[in-house]
């Protein structure tokens, strides 16, 4: 089997190049008050880790500087932040489309509850994991009562227009429960159309599916019964170069909460930092110069490759 480097060599005649700073990706905490299965990231309530102030501010000289035309707030839960909402206006300021990563859950949580109408009269789009349509699905990759906790969260957000009016854009991720491809993600979306519609008269923009990345906690679980090289050979196997052109890491820049630089959020959960020709810390980011590095690749990068390819953004080819 090729190394994905070697793979994307023979795909394109090279090494992978950054094209352009569409994008400022941030991770602005990792408290979460979620612990799911598959969290790449490891977040949980246990985690207090947070993005300071100052650095917040070097994010957004970043966005001024690159020109990147979407800000995409992460975490963790971004909402548990204290200076989340400060985040999300400077960002909006600077005339940037702001997305946030929402587990939808929070939304339920004391001192959120107002954000459903917050998040709606600033246009901020909204992107939440609802990793199945079936409560036994989600409950069992997410903790019980989460999928309860997220149908009413969605209910609260269509009551504000989420999903229903095309400013306010709602899409949901879906990621498999366990070592397969996600299904083509045009049909799984009107699987989940139907059903959110049928039981619980519910709404949503688009669906986005994404592959779970063989690293972190999921890497973990399915080491333990011998299911990770499979896995691994599974997703070189379906390496597909039509996914290449599009892949996040050519399109962004990721901040982790402490403000060192990646390729994306999955090199970052692995501690592997953007080539150090790009600057390592966004103190001393400079445009030119993060545009000019190569994209560090390791085998996980075979999951955003694989079929219809994967990103934060959904299915790729
Ligand atoms: S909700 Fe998201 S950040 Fe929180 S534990 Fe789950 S996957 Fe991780
Ligand atoms: S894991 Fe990151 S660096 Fe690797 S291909 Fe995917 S987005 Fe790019």
């Amino acid at each position: 089997m090729p190394t994905f480097h070697e793979a994307i060599v023979d795909a394109t005649g090279g090494p992978l190049l950054p094209a352009a700073i569409a994008t400022v990706q941030v991770n602005i905490g990792l408290a979460c008050n979620l612990a799911c299965l598959h969290c790449h990231v490891e977040s949980g309530p246990k985690r207090t880790e947070a993005m300071t102030r100052e650095t917040l501010l070097s994010v957004l000289a970043a966005v001024r500087s690159s020109g990147a035309g979407v800000v995409d707030i992460t975490g963790g839960a971004p909402e548990m932040h204290p200076d989340f909402r400060w985040f999300v206006d400077e960002s909006l300021a600077l005339g940037a489309q702001v997305m946030v990563r929402t587990n939808l859950t929070i939304l339920l949580d004391e001192g959120h509850e107002d954000l459903p109408g917050w998040f709606a009269a600033r246009g901020v789009h909204l992107v939440a994991s609802l990793p199945c349509y079936t409560q036994a699905n989600v409950d069992a990759q997410r903790g019980r009562g989460t999928f309860e906790g997220s149908i009413e969260a969605l209910r609260r957000l269509n009551e504000v227009g989420y999903g229903q009016r095309p400013a306010l854009r709602l899409d949901l991720v879906y990621n498999p429960g366990g070592t397969g491809l996600p299904g083509p993600q045009a049909a799984l979306e009107a699987d989940y159309r139907r059903r959110l519609a049928d039981d619980w008269g519910l709404t949503f923009t688009r669906l986005l599916t994404i592959t779970n990345m063989p690293i972190g906690r999921f890497a973990r679980d399915i080491d333990r019964d011998g299911r990770l090289a499979p896995y691994v050979d599974t997703l070189a196997a379906a390496f597909n170069p039509a996914t290449v052109d599009a892949l996040m890491c050519r399109h962004q820049l990721h901040v982790a909460w402490d403000g060192r630089l990646y390729d994306c959020d999955f090199n970052y959960a692995i501690g592997l930092g953007a080539d150090d020709a790009g600057g390592a810390h966004i103190a001393d980011f400079e445009p030119t110069r993060f545009l000019a590095r190569r994209i560090a690749t390791r085998a996980h990068c075979f999951g955003c490759t694989a079929g219809a390819g994967s990103s934060c953004g959904g299915a790729l080819a």
